[in-house]
């Protein structure tokens, strides 16, 4: 069974990630959240920090990056 596709878009719809300037998206706290209307949302998961900070996020001290792909 192939994996559920999740469309992105500046807007939450479409092919981009919202956001795609936020630094969110190189940080390993993101996680994306996909409404049942198949709107994306960027969910913060550092606790210290709100769920849904205003976007984008251009500096942050909760910053984390993720680690280079590999393969
Ligand atoms: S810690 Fe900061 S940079 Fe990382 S996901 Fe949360 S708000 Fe974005």
């Amino acid at each position: 069974m192939a994996p559920a596709t999740i469309r992105f878009g500046g807007d939450g719809r479409g092919d981009d990630p919202p956001f795609p300037d936020a630094i969110c998206h190189r940080c390993v706290h993101l996680r994306l959240i996909r409404s049942g209307k198949g709107s994306v949302f960027l969910m913060c998961k550092e606790p210290t920090l709100p769920k849904y900070p205003p976007q984008p996020v251009r500096a942050c001290r909760g910053f984390v990056p993720k680690p280079p792909a590999t393969g």
